[in-house]
């Protein structure tokens, strides 16, 4: 057979195998679902998040360009203005005085206005501080416009609007050929406006779009290339503002957008930051790990109810069945059975065992009755007689009850058996077991000592009692009446008797016993056979 082969479970019992099983499928399902939903979920949420920061960007970015549309719808309705056609052509100091002042600026939240006449020379200027300090000139407004009027034409009635730094601040600027309010031209000029993009403008505009967003003005720190931004997003075209890309960066718990405003020539002006920070992609990682918790403590609880049942159902009736299994084998009580009252694998199991131990109890007991019988008599052999003895003589040892012993010998046996035949003698002595048997009592034990020499254990029998057994015996050989023609004693088969008697002796073991007994039989042999002696009587030698 071959050796069972050592493997990396081997000691560990099936209760602990099936925990470590478990608890290998609970690691590996786990980190199965773990990448499952870092493949599957947040790459969801990522997609959400870009979406969502490009939109909040658009937003941030149409405000600029609602900023222009604001100041354009304005500038459209003064060039569409009759008195504004006719100031131009009659310059009436009235008109400026009451429009271009402070207060008319204020109420239509301008900080500049411009007139430009057909020749491109100042026709009229009105302007509030800007906050970028100092005082807005003309010129301040008029010198960008020049560079755009150059490449494109101010159109008769046609708005146009940018972005500009005038007196350093950010403003909305637009700018419309000024025509009668019927729209017919000729054009006379052009009516210009600005209005300061200021912090409380932005922040409002901050406040309306629901993001946080800062300005940075181009400079030598900062140029109008991308410093970072790994992703490029093409932003729709708005109404006034040129297009522009949006750039961005996201990092583990922000997103940083970037977008360059450009100003009415299309230069860059300043960059617009947005940072965002990375809520949706948080929820979805909370998300994810309570998904994951729950279902941790679900299959948990379930692998708990599941070794449970397996120990109930399982390990537990297992180990007690080794338990009563060892028992048995320790003790050696075959005919022991095992208790089973279940209707499954295992009771059907404990029969099956239970069927082993009455074929072991069986075939041990047959093996017991042969080792300890004689073959030929199928009286009690040596081997057996040697263990009654020495089981009376102890318990001799706590009673005083008297034991005798009766050694019988076949007289002139060989002359019986060479005259016979061996057969014959052989049915001599099964005769003579079955007289044995036929002559003692339950407690005697008769034995064939061996050859044609038998003895008689006769416990709580005293020396009177064996002789009198002695002389039962051999009247009832005499009654049997065998033949034995060539024995020189008589004519039919006899027996010599050696008798000893417990407590005839003091001390000394079976062995002792025994010789004591031959001593007895050979006093009788010599005494001319066919008789009895008793140890230690008169004419027998001790030992
Ligand atoms: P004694 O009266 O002195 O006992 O003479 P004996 O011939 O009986 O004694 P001995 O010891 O000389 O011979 C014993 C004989 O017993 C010899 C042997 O052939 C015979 N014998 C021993 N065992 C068996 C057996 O199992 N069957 C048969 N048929 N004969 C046996
Ligand atoms: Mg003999
Ligand atoms: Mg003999």
């Amino acid at each position: 057979m071959r050796p069972p082969t050592r493997h990396l479970m081997a000691g560990l019992g099936i209760g602990s195998r099936i925990v470590l099983v478990f608890v290998l499928v609970f690691v590996c399902m786990g980190g199965l679902g773990l990448l499952l939903m870092r493949n599957s979920l947040l790459p969801t949420f990522d997609n959400m998040e870009h979406g969502f920061a490009q939109e909040s960007a658009e937003r941030v970015v149409s405000l600029f360009d609602q900023q222009l549309g604001s100041v354009g719808n304005l500038n459209r309705d003064w060039a569409y203005w009759d008195e504004l056609y006719q100031h131009m052509q009659r310059r009436d100091p009235a008109f400026a005085r009451s429009n271009l002042g402070n207060e008319s600026m204020q109420s239509s939240s301008l900080h500049a206005i411009l007139l430009v006449d057909l020749q491109g020379r100042v026709a009229g200027f009105g302007a509030r501080d800007f906050s970028g300090g100092a005082q807005a000139q003309a010129q301040d407004l008029l010198a960008p416009l020049q560079h755009r009027w150059a490449r494109f034409p101010v159109q008769a009635g046609g708005t146009e609007c940018g972005l500009a730094r005038v007196a350093y601040a950010l403003s909305a600027v637009c700018w419309t050929g000024i025509v009668q309010s019927n729209g017919k031209g000729p054009t006379v000029g052009t009516v210009v406006m600005a209005r300061e993009l200021d912090a409380r403008a932005l922040k409002s505009m901050a406040q309306f779009a629901g993001v946080t967003f800062t300005l940075e003005q181009l400079g030598a720190n900062h140029p109008a290339t991308p410093e970072q931004g790994v992703l490029m997003w093409q932003l729709p075209a708005f109404q006034y503002l040129p297009k522009s890309e949006l750039y961005a960066e996201f990092s583990k718990d922000s997103m940083a957008m970037q977008y360059l405003l450009l100003d009415l020539n299309e230069h860059p002006l300043s960059w617009v930051r947005i940072r965002l920070h990375r809520d949706l992609m948080e929820q979805g990682q909370r998300v994810m790990v309570n998904v994951l918790l729950q279902l941790a403590v679900v299959a948990l609880a379930t692998g708990l109810v599941l070794l449970m049942t397996v120990h109930w159902w399982l390990v537990r009736p297992i180990g007690r069945l080794r338990g009563a299994v060892a028992d048995i084998s320790a003790t050696r009580r075959w005919e022991q059975t095992l208790a089973y009252d279940r209707p499954d694998e295992i009771g059907a199991l404990t029969q099956g065992i239970n069927s082993l131990l009455a074929v072991l109890h069986e075939q041990v007991g047959a093996l017991e009755a042969l080792s300890s019988t004689d073959a030929l008599t199928g009286i009690a052999n040596r081997r057996q007689f040697d263990e009654r003895l020495a089981h009376e003589l102890v318990r001799l040892g706590r009673h005083s009850e008297p034991l005798s012993l009766l050694m019988l010998d076949v007289d002139h046996f060989k002359l019986y058996n060479d005259h016979y035949g061996h057969p014959a003698g052989d049915d001599v002595l099964r005769q003579l077991g079955a007289l044995l048997r036929a002559s003692c009592r339950q407690q005697d034990l008769p034995a064939r000592l061996g050859g044609e020499e038998f003895g008689l254990l006769l416990p709580d029998t005293d020396a009177a009692g064996a002789a009198a057994m002695a002389d039962k015996l051999m009247k009832a050989l005499a009654a049997l009446a065998i033949g034995h023609e060539h024995s020189l004693t008589a004519p039919q088969v006899t027996v010599s008797i050696g008798i000893v008697t417990w407590p005839w002796v003091q001390d000394g073991g079976a062995a002792e016993f025994i010789a004591q007994a031959d001593k007895a039989l050979y006093a009788a042999k010599h005494g001319g056979r066919q008789r009895a002696c008793v140890y230690g009587a008169a004419g027998v030698p001790r030992l």
